[in-house]
């Protein structure tokens, strides 16, 4: 498939995974965050970290949006879902996040509940058009890409007075996630990792650009390379983070130029700007309470904010007991660190959010087969 076939050619790859290893030298370390879970799914799906030199770490980060969801927000739109008597709307991998007591929207479905799978918000706008008898909440979460969408549904409910839509708003910022990684104490208290430089995101930064990267680069001297996701891309950009380290430099690269520019979608920018404003904190999972780095409704549009029209609170719920999606989310550990990783938790029944979504680490190196003998052994 054209746009597709180049970016996954094997011949290709062992060119750049041969000038990988001839200019990595070895006797520095090289730990590159890759942020987005499409990229950790990349470097699993296609065996990346093998073709590394073994002083070369590709280090998991907190970008896949169902991993970074704490529990206590789940926990709100199971509460909506059963006992407010409202039509939930929301993606498919969303359905199966655990929550507290070992529930889910999937298990509160199969309780009774009207919980609905949605391919797109417009979805959720036909089915609250289509029963104007219930109040229909689309539980919206995600990063920069999937905010646009969730401002066009709120607008045109707004446009088409539809009185029993509203949204509960989780849209979270990419950029405020890597300055918390960066310099927050409690991300350090807790444990942090070295970082040399890191693999940027694709489909987020078609939205907001290149520039927001330009102040890591330049104040935590921190080189970034925008990457796209398929294999060769983040081969690519591995080159080019390998490149800039031994050349002292710290400064913003696009290797997804064939989709990303410097200004990015100023159409979908100047959208989310009229329906959504910063909130002052948001939690995050692995990454604890994350100042300015989560969206809210705006005033214009506060008719449609679920958090308002059903007066939501908000509890902060502790991860389950020998989960390590926190650490795992801050970089610190890798899914085969974690005692229940292929024993407890799989995919079918995921304890934490990371073996949820094909994004999620835990997930990543459970369907590739990356993860160690010993949890095999137990997994058998
Ligand atoms: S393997 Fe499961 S329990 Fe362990 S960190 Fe991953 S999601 Fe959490």
């Amino acid at each position: 498939m054209k746009y597709i076939d180049e970016f996954r050619d094997g011949k290709l790859a062992r060119g750049l995974a041969q000038a990988i290893r001839a200019e990595a030298k070895p006797e520095r370390r090289y730990n590159f965050m890759e942020f987005c879970g499409g990229h950790t799914h990349a470097i699993s799906r296609y065996g990346i970290e093998g073709l590394l030199p073994p002083n070369l770490l590709m280090i998991h980060g907190p970008g896949c949006p169902v991993c970074v969801l704490p529990i206590g927000r789940v926990d709100s739109a199971i509460d909506l879902a059963l006992h407010r008597d409202v039509t939930l709307c929301t993606y498919g991998d969303v359905m199966r996040v655990p929550a507290s007591g070992q529930m889910s929207l999937m298990k509160a479905k199969a309780r009774g509940a009207d919980v609905r799978m949605v391919y797109s918000t417009l979805d959720a706008l036909r089915i609250a058009r289509d029963e104007p008898g219930r109040e229909v909440v689309f539980f919206a979460i995600g990063f920069e890409t999937t905010t646009p969408p969730t401002a066009v549904a709120i607008k045109q409910a707004h446009a088409q007075g539809l009185a029993n839509f509203s949204v509960f708003c989780n849209h979270v910022l990419t950029p405020a996630a890597i300055a918390n990684i960066l310099e927050s104490p409690e991300v350090r208290k807790l444990g942090t990792v070295p970082l040399d430089g890191f693999v940027g995101p694709a489909h987020v930064s078609t939205v907001i650009g290149s520039q927001p990267y330009e102040f890591f680069a330049e104040e935590y001297q921190k080189p970034v390379v925008i990457a796209g996701f398929e294999p060769l891309d983040v081969m690519q950009a591995i080159l080019m983070l390998v490149r800039q380290v031994n050349e002292g430099r710290a400064e913003v690269e696009n290797e997804f130029s064939r989709a990303v520019t410097p200004e990015g979608n100023e159409k979908a920018k100047a959208l989310v700007a009229e329906v959504f404003e910063l909130r002052r904190s948001f939690e995050w999972r692995g990454l604890g309470e994350v100042p300015y780095s989560a969206l809210r409704i705006k005033e214009a549009y506060r008719a449609f904010d679920a958090e308002i029209r059903f007066d939501l609170g908000y509890h902060a719920v502790a991860d389950a007991k020998g989960c390590e999606c926190g650490a795992i989310l801050r970089g610190v550990k890798r899914p085969e660190d974690c005692k229940l990783f292929g024993t407890v938790c799989t995919p079918e029944n995921p304890i934490g959010s990371c073996m949820v979504s094909s994004e999620g680490a835990c997930a990543a190196h459970y369907t590739y087969g990356r993860f160690d003998d010993r949890a095999a052994r137990k997994a058998g």
